[in-house]
């Protein structure tokens, strides 16, 4: 050796060591795939098919057609395309509803002068994100209470300035309000799209289809959460018609979601971690994730003062470890809980109702690697015997 060496042998950079040149404090992500925690970590298939994407260049419009095709056939729909996200597929879905394939009405918006833009939303469905769906210049109508809607009430808001109805699927939904089915079918009774947010509902895999099998013309999937995709990825599925549309007002065309571009790697990280993710046997994923949260949970629930139990359910889309803080809990609150666990060393990042943080909390193991299971179980156990005390 003469005393020098090449970038890739002694200083190989690994993510800890960019942290530290940052001065950056790595976390634990108990939490889950949230987006200020940095999501989920992208499969080693994912990554590794963005490198090798990095050495060739290519027709984005070809490629997008092709990776939109390939996407439908894997998660077994009629036609898909790539976002930035799924709330930048809001943003596409909202302009496809107004300009479909009009290439005048692309170019206009936000401007949405002469076309009619407006989107019907529940009460019940609005969401933090929602405000993506207002990028391209279009407009709320909201009908019904935040605990309730009737199809009547959707009717009778349907107008000719309307574009599309929209459906969140989502734990943070109100669980009453009008059916999809139902909803799809008043839609088209007027030659109306529905526009669906299920972002954040995979697994279970089987919702890859569900809402649009159940009439929805456009379903936004985030690609960045438990598929473990590129976290700038998402995707739609839908209906060729409407697929075609939005494509045709995405990104990389020159229209109001320019912004919201996707490079040739996220695609192909996109299309290989949907590769994975729809071939693995979903039952033993969800024993995995059982086994991790059962022993999270024998750590913890003979402490006083809080149930702890496993729960797999609409609102915990993976089995996740829930505690609640009894009546008789004598110790600190949830957010003190979860800011001292984030202070601590290592620090960790557990999940709260971001709606109502005084609910309850939960372990999520989606981004838990080999050995933080153990790591997470004794500081909340060390963080929770002595809350019991009351600190
Ligand atoms: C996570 C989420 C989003 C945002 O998805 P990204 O892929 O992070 O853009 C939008 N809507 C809902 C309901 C979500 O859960």
């Amino acid at each position: 050796m003469d005393g020098t060496h090449s970038i890739g042998e002694t200083n190989k950079s690994t993510g800890l060591s960019i942290l530290e040149k940052l001065g950056v404090t790595p976390l634990i992500n108990a939490g889950g795939p949230n987006t200020k925690h940095s999501g989920s970590r992208p499969r080693a298939e994912s990554t590794e098919a963005m490198n090798a994407m990095s050495e060739v260049f290519v027709d984005l419009e070809e490629l997008l057609i092709a990776a939109g095709n390939e996407i439908a056939q894997l998660t077994g729909n009629e036609a898909a395309t790539v976002t930035s996200g799924a709330s930048g597929g809001l943003v596409v879905q909202a302009a496809a509803a107004m300009a479909k394939d009009d290439p005048e009405r692309i170019a206009q918006l936000p401007i949405t002068n002469g076309i009619p833009n407006e989107l019907i939303i529940q009460r019940g469905h609005r969401f933090v994100y929602d405000h993506l769906y207002l990028a391209p210049g279009s407009q709320f109508v909201e009908v019904g209470r935040t605990t309730d809607c009737t199809i009547e009430e959707i009717d009778a808001a349907i107008g000719p300035n309307t574009a599309a109805l929209i459906h969140l699927e989502s734990p943070y939904k109100e669980k009453t309000g009008v059916p999809l089915t139902e909803l799809s079918d008043l839609a088209h009774s007027h030659g109306l799209p529905v526009l669906a947010d299920c972002a954040s509902m995979l697994p279970p895999r089987e919702n890859l289809t569900k809402y649009t099998s159940q009439g929805a013309d456009l379903v936004s999937f985030s690609g960045g959460k438990a598929v473990r995709g590129p976290q700038s990825t998402g995707f739609l599925v839908g209906k060729t018609e409407w697929i075609e549309y939005a494509r045709l007002n995405n990104a990389p065309n020159p229209g109001v979601t320019r912004a919201q571009k996707v490079s040739k790697e996220e695609i192909a990280g996109l299309l290989a971690a949907l590769k994975v993710f729809t071939d693995i046997d979903e039952n033993k994923e969800t024993k995995n994730y059982l086994d991790q949260m059962n022993f999270i949970v024998d750590q913890i629930a003979e402490i006083p003062g809080l149930s702890a139990k496993v729960t797999h359910d609409y609102d915990h889309y993976i089995p996740h470890a829930v505690i609640v803080l009894n009546k008789d809990w004598k110790g600190p609150t949830y957010s003190e809980i979860a800011e001292r666990l984030k202070a601590g060393s290592p620090r960790i990042y557990i999940a709260s109702d971001y709606r109502d943080p005084a609910q309850c909390m939960w372990i999520d193991p989606l981004n838990l690697q080999d050995g933080e299971v153990e790591i997470v179980a004794t500081q909340l156990r060390e963080l929770l015997i002595k809350g019991a005390s009351g600190f």
